[in-house]
């Protein structure tokens, strides 16, 4: 199913399309992808929500060879994702999006990050964005494993994975 409606941009008011894609995982169930381009000011949006279930997840997987890198990552605007080798924490926020991607794909995204901090950043955080590229290209390659862990309060988010292991937990009162 796909969808566009005829919505305002949130961030100027023009008139805009909001997208409205399903997606079925096999196991899992229908996820809806929401995106929004607006031409006239640039805003953009996206996200992604789980039709069938609202019950606090947390999935961890870890990835030790290049195989396990094309696992299906399903991300939320309100999920966190924790890369303990890595040391890398994404906190869910207003500017968050959530996507549909893989294991790689989210590597790609922290590589990304440390592509913008090695133009912008001290000697001090240059120095560790080459140490943590350099993880990076190793796990791509097969050499390093890694693990992922995404924490998503309503569910919306997964790892889609035998190896993955699906958890309860309780998110942190705010
Ligand atoms: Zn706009």
């Amino acid at each position: 199913m796909e969808q566009d409606l005829k919505g305002t941009c949130p961030a100027c008011g023009e008139e805009v399309n909001w997208n409205y894609k399903t997606e079925n995982i096999p196991y899992f169930s229908d996820i809806l992808i929401i995106t929004c381009s607006c031409p006239e000011c640039g805003y953009r949006f996206s996200d992604v929500q789980n039709i069938s279930t609202s019950e606090p997840v947390r999935y961890v997987y870890c990835a030790c060879s290049e195989d396990d890198l094309a696992a299906r990552v399903v991300r939320s605007s309100a999920a966190k994702i924790t890369i303990p080798e890595l040391g890398v924490e994404i906190e869910p926020g207003p500017a968050c999006e959530g996507f549909v991607s893989n294991v790689e794909g989210v590597l790609l995204r922290v590589d990304k990050i440390l592509d913008g901090i090695m133009i912008d950043g001290d000697d001090e955080q240059r120095r560790k964005a080459i140490t943590l590229k350099e993880k990076i290209s190793n796990i791509q390659g097969g050499k390093e494993s890694v693990t992922l862990i995404i924490e998503d309060p309503h569910g919306n988010s997964l790892i889609h994975s035998e190896k993955a292991k699906k958890e309860n937990y309780l998110p942190e009162s705010e």
